[in-house]
């Protein structure tokens, strides 16, 4: 059974914007799959479709088989997500993980995950003062809560320095080692080519390619 089956997949905003344009994918259970294209190209609309946020204009999306529109919730429960500009309210970093872990009805340790993303000392902190990268390291250790089956990460680098981003790779290469299917959407080819066995590449709401990084190189 595919992780991701995404079918027929189209939506358009008002009249004049076609974000996602019958887009067809399919992604292996286990597999670290790059999502790359421009700002704009519809990576995140894509992501916000695969979660049930927004509805489709047109077409389906089956994750572990489930269809997300027939049961968004179950789909959610094996799906962590990174999403693109998290908004923070001022609640201790310690208590957004709390938080996290109680929603998903998990048993995680807290400072278990803020040690793995490198917050450990700022576990008291309010995440209203963190840097950017730091909000993103701790956004980053939610969606790893629950140890999901799939891993929905937008963006990750924004506002990331490169230790943070050393980070994130080794985790994502250690989760998916484990079996953690991986859905890393970026603009930047050199973030997906450093952990990703396949990519699609998004251009205008279509998919334009999807290939391995040597499949892609050679036609450049
Ligand atoms: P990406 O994540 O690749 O940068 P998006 O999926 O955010 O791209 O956006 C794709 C297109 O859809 C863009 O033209 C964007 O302005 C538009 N768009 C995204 N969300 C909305 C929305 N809620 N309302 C109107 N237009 C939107
Ligand atoms: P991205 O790089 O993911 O496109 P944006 O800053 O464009 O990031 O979008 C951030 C959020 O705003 C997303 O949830 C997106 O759906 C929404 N959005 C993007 N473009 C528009 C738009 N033209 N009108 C309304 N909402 C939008």
């Amino acid at each position: 059974m595919a992780a991701i089956e995404i079918e027929g997949l189209r939506k358009e905003f008002g009249a004049d914007t076609v974000a996602v344009d019958d887009v067809d994918l399919t992604v292996e259970e286990g597999e670290v799959f790059g999502f790359l294209g421009p700002n704009g190209a519809g990576k995140s609309t894509t992501i916000n479709l695969l979660l049930d946020f927004i509805r489709p204009t047109d077409g389906r999306i089956e994750v572990f088989g489930t269809d997300v529109q027939e049961d968004p919730l179950a789909v959610r429960e094996r799906v962590g997500v990174l999403p693109e500009g998290y908004g923070f309210d001022p609640l201790l970093g310690r208590e957004y993980l709390e938080w996290a872990i109680e929603t998903k009805d998990a048993d995680d340790d807290p400072d278990e995950l803020l040690d793995l993303v490198g917050l450990a000392d700022d576990a008291d902190r309010y995440a209203t003062e963190y840097s950017k990268g730091m909000q993103q390291r701790l956004a980053f250790a939610m969606a790893l809560v629950d140890d999901p089956d799939l891993l929905v990460l937008d963006e990750p680098s924004t506002g990331l320095d490169p230790n943070g981003m050393t980070t994130m790779r080794e985790v994502v290469r250690e989760r998916a080692a484990n079996g953690t299917t991986v859905f890393f959407s970026s603009h930047i080819l050199s973030e997906v080519q450093s952990v990703c066995d396949r990519v699609g590449v998004m251009n205008d709401g279509r998919l334009v390619a999807v290939d391995t990084i040597e499949g892609l190189q050679a036609n450049l």
